[in-house]
């Protein structure tokens, strides 16, 4: 049977898609182009039958409306502003060859290589400031380059953007360019705001920043005068409403950064190069970007754009690429433009990172400690160099907040090796046909009823512990996961088919398997060759049956990963080894004195006493021992290893360290005495930094904690804390 839908609905938001239609439609001729194809009278009639529209269906009111966004009729706001300068685009460059192909050109043209000035290409919206001697008096868009809207009254609230130049002789002129933009953290703040409101939210910051400066703030300080005039019964919810609407509106423009990145016309200042520009500005209050850098060499350059390719993240907003220019202005002109954009400059851009894509479906997962995770199923989509079709969802409250509903286009980023993440829906392209996911109330691999943990857990979880199938795939394909054993030949459909043909009951079983066992489940096995009789394993089941063995003998704290208690990860798994060294004194430890244990914690704490409390996991632990699996860790005096130089310290160890992987790293520095917590604390020794060292460096740094860099990492390990520290 045919989904029925109220038809009034239907033809309203058609309606109301026409609507907005024309009206950017005639907006983009009139601002852009400077040819209306509408009349004046045509154009307001089109925006109050939209306001009325809105007003009797308030639900079709989106971000991406015209009365949220820009006026309808037509003020000083948005004026068309004409620009003393014309503002260039930059030519892109997508990978090496393109930026080869412009070094070559540059170098051809003017006979050498001339120096280079590289800056990060921040995703916001260009603008451009006029000064007459020091003070502001008009900032407008882009727009086309010749032309843009006037923004000057919203500018007011930006305190970025300086009203006057902190100069004792301010130049006469100066046509200041520069990009607003928002902070990663304020951009984050602004989407959980409109997605909130239930409208759509931004697919990047340049949008974010855009919408934000191009809302009528002289009408909502008009509406504001207005309503505060007013009297009546009403009156006063009227004021309290436009007065949180104005607070919100001022806040976001207040949240708005800016950079510069050139300059236009100017008077009465006499410079020679981009550099030097920047250095003025930034003596006279007008904010450069400190990540600015001027190379002589190509090799320079492609540093600097590699540098950033790996460190995008890091830098407080998002930036999509790194614009370089000629330095000297001489060249720069020596160069000249093409119709388009300057023949000195160009823009390397780095992988899109936010795509559109459809939500097909919401599915669960049941996790190795029987956490239910809703995720996304989407429309396959490229999207930063992989393709995605997958994200997680984390909860249904996560589900909740971002507004998705099953149908829906969705906003999907993926940024460098983090996980891909739905951002939030695509609210105006809905049809009606949309549906909201519901989560399950029993397991879908068991069929167990699903609950918290505990009241108030946002997680639900499969109680089935001991039986549930995807509880015991999940936590058998872990164990031989990197982290974990690294058992190589465990893949997921090994554990699978483990299961399925009764090989093992749960990860209790796992070192009993042999030849004769794996020869049982066809998925281990091949058809016998001439010579050969019955079936063979397969290679895959030889290199499982080997790398099972040596995984018996792994140190401790691996172990302890591998049984999937909860909260247990390396960090905590390896303060509880070097503390205790046995399995057994952990399980006989109580919570207290679990909890002590630095890098441990209550929580862990919990979890652990938990964990060892229940039966079937002491079999598990038994059964592994009778099957030559080594529980215990050398104790520090019996170790003819490594001499103990770091006995009695604590290291936390943050960032890339060179020669090193995380865990191998924590290894070294456990053999060699120390104990290895994964936070800074007063309690902490030292900290070993390596590059790109975060938060940790700076906590260390504020509680006076000791830094010990990267490449110290050595000496620290054969000589101890204070050969560092003296070295
Ligand atoms: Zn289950």
């Amino acid at each position: 049977m045919a989904k029925k839908k109220s038809a009034v609905a239907t033809s309203s938001r058609q309606q109301w898609e026409e609507l907005v239609d024309a009206i950017n439609e005639a907006r983009a001729a009139y601002y852009q182009h400077e040819r209306p194809t509408i009349s004046d009278e045509e154009y307001d009639r089109l925006y109050r039958a939209l306001e009325e529209l809105e007003t009797a269906h308030p639900e079709l009111v989106s971000g991406e409306s015209p009365t949220q966004t820009v006026g309808g009729d037509r003020s000083e706001m948005f004026e068309p502003v004409q620009h003393l300068v014309r503002l260039y685009s930059l030519d892109n460059a997508f990978n090496n060859d393109e930026l080869s192909a412009w070094f070559d050109r540059i170098e051809r043209a003017l006979g050498s290589m001339p120096r280079l000035l590289c800056e990060v290409k921040i995703d916001g919206l260009a603008v451009d400031i006029v000064y007459r001697d020091g003070e502001l008096v008009s900032v407008a868009t882009r727009g086309d380059g010749v032309t843009g809207e006037d923004i000057t009254y919203n500018a007011q609230f930006i305190g970025a953007i300086p009203e006057r130049l902190t100069a004792k002789k301010p130049p006469s002129l100066l046509e200041v360019r520069g990009e607003v933009f928002l902070s990663t953290g304020n951009f984050d703040k602004v989407n959980d705001e409109q997605m909130a409101a239930g409208a759509t939210p931004f697919a990047n910051p340049r949008n974010a920043a855009s919408g934000t400066i191009r809302q009528r703030m002289d009408k909502r300080v008009e509406e504001l005068t207005a309503a505060r005039a007013a009297s009546g019964t009403r009156a006063q919810a009227r004021i309290e409403r436009v007065e949180l609407e104005y607070a919100l509106a001022v806040g976001r423009l207040s949240a708005l950064g800016f950079t510069a990145h050139g300059v236009g016309a100017r008077e009465g200042i006499e410079v020679t190069s981009q550099s030097e520009v920047y250095a003025l500005l930034d003596t006279m209050g007008v904010p450069v970007s400190d990540r600015m850098a001027v190379h002589d060499s190509v090799d320079g350059v492609r540093e600097y754009i590699h540098y950033y390719s790996e460190h995008r993240h890091d830098v407080e907003h998002e930036i999509d690429g790194v614009v370089i220019k000629v330095d000297e202005f001489a060249l720069q002109s020596e160069l000249g433009e093409t119709s388009r954009a300057p023949r000195w400059a160009i823009a390397y851009k780095y992988p899109p990172e936010v795509v559109r894509t459809r939500l097909l479906d919401i599915a669960v997962n049941v996790g190795r400690t029987g956490r239910v995770t809703p995720f996304a199923v989407m429309d396959p989509v490229l999207v930063a160099g992989s393709t995605v079709s997958m994200a997680t969802l984390h909860n249904q409250y996560e589900v909740e907040r971002k507004g998705v509903l099953i149908g829906d286009m969705v906003f999907l980023r993926k940024a460098g090796d983090v996980i891909p993440e739905v951002i939030g829906p695509v609210v105006e392209a809905r049809t009606g046909d949309e549906r909201p996911f519901i989560m399950p109330t029993t397991c879908p691999d068991c069929g167990t009823k699903l609950r918290p943990e505990k009241e108030g857990d946002k997680d639900i979880r499969c109680p089935n512990a001991v039986s549930c199938p995807a509880q015991l795939r999940e936590r058998l394909f872990h164990v031989a996961s990197r982290g974990a054993l690294d058992i190589e030949g465990l893949g997921y459909k090994a554990a699978v088919a483990l299961l399925e043909c009764g090989v093992v009951q749960n990860m209790g079983d796992l070192f009993l398997i042999d030849a004769n066992s794996l020869r049982t489940c066809p998925f281990f096995t091949r058809e016998p060759a001439k010579g050969e009789v019955g079936p063979q394993l397969t290679e895959n089941a030889k290199t499982m049956l080997a790398n099972l063995e040596q995984a018996k003998s792994k140190p401790l704290w691996r172990m302890l990963v591998a049984l999937s208690i909860r909260h247990v990860g390396p960090t905590a798994a390896q303060a509880l080894a070097g503390e205790f060294r046995s399995i057994e004194a952990i399980a006989g430890a109580d919570i207290d004195r679990l909890a002590d244990v630095e890098g441990v914690g209550h929580v862990i704490a919990e979890a652990v006493a938990e964990w060892f409390g229940e039966e079937w996991h002491r079999q598990i632990i038994e059964k592994w021992e009778r099957a030559g699996v080594r529980l215990v860790d050398a104790a520090p005096d019996e170790s003819a290893l490594a001499p103990q130089t770091l006995a009695g310290l604590t290291i936390v160890i943050t960032g890339s360290i060179p020669g090193y992987t995380r865990d191998g790293a924590a290894a070294a520095a456990l053999a060699r005495g120390a104990k290895v917590a994964g936070s800074v604390s007063k309690k902490t020794s030292a900290l070993v930094a390596g590059e790109s060292a975060g938060s940790k460096l700076d906590k260390a740094e504020s509680l006076g904690v000791r830094i010990v860099p990267a490449e110290s990492f050595d000496v620290l390990l054969q000589q101890g804390l204070d050969a560092v520290l003296k070295g």
